[in-house]
């Protein structure tokens, strides 16, 4: 689904990604691990149209989309989980989902927002499939909690129902355990194989927690560096010999 080709992104002189090329294969799970500083997270946002690289090609389905704008990206299927913003904490959890449609297709948040308002049956069927979102992912008793106050894992969870409210192919998911408690971390990691077996989508994830990508993830893919070090099964990746130096070299 997705080809990246010797991709680099420098800033300045210092080369973040520096001539990585991998795969992810569709309907994968696949994870993206490395020590910090490794350019996991740069490579994302260069796929995910956030960052320009310097130099290299991103593939989607065979076309070049390499620079193409989140809008664009977001229209071909391509989703990248992204925090709550700060203005969005005082909606609740449902109207953050209802607003994302609109939201992502790159035009004025607001303006959307209240032009969807407007427009009744849009709104309801907006709403109905915002439950549906909630239902899936087992937050329904959230629905009408201000975004601000649900906790860090219920946040990673209402992304992940973000991504849910279109038509997602490939989504990149960024740190989800960071700080998440095993509980919602193990929900999380249900709602990510659901997603998969049943709807499709195909998932790239960033994550430290081990037990958590051995649990999910097939191929792991390896960073290092700003290159690709390793790739294959969870397993075979702990072995390897070149991993381990990597992340004891830190
Ligand atoms: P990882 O996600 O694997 O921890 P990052 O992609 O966040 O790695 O960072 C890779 C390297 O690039 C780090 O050394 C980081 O400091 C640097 N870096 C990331 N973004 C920028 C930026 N906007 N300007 C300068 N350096 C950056």
């Amino acid at each position: 689904m997705i080809v990246v080709e010797d991709l680099h992104k420098h800033f300045g002189g210092f080369h973040a990604v520096d001539g990585a090329s991998l795969e992810i294969r569709a309907g994968s799970i696949t994870g993206l691990i490395g020590p910090n500083g490794a350019g996991k997270t740069t490579l994302f946002n260069v796929i995910a149209g956030r960052l320009p690289p310097t130099s290299g090609r991103v593939m989607m389905a065979g076309q070049d989309v390499t620079g193409l704008p989140p809008h664009e990206l977001f229209h071909r299927g391509l989703l990248r989980t992204f925090q709550i913003a700060h203005e969005f904490g005082s909606m609740t959890v449902r109207e953050n989902l209802m607003m994302v449609p609109a939201a992502q297709s790159g035009e004025t948040l607001w303006n959307c927002w209240f032009r969807r308002g407007a427009v009744a049956a849009e709104e309801r069927k907006l709403r109905e499939k915002a439950d549906e979102v909630l239902d899936f992912l087992t937050i329904t008793h959230l629905a009408d909690e201000k975004a601000s106050n649900i906790s860090g894992g219920q946040k990673k969870l209402l992304e992940l129902g973000r991504t849910m409210m279109v038509d997602a192919k490939i989504v990149f998911l960024d740190e989800v355990g960071a700080g998440v408690n095993r509980t919602l971390l193990n929900t999380i990691g249900d709602a990510i194989v659901r997603l998969n077996k049943e709807r499709g989508y195909t998932f790239c994830v960033i994550e430290h927690d081990m037990d958590f990508i051995a649990r999910l993830c097939d191929p792991v893919i390896v960073m290092a560096e700003g290159k690709v070090l390793a790739e294959g099964s969870a397993d075979h990746i702990m072995e390897n010999e070149a991993v381990i130096e990597a992340y004891l070299g830190t």
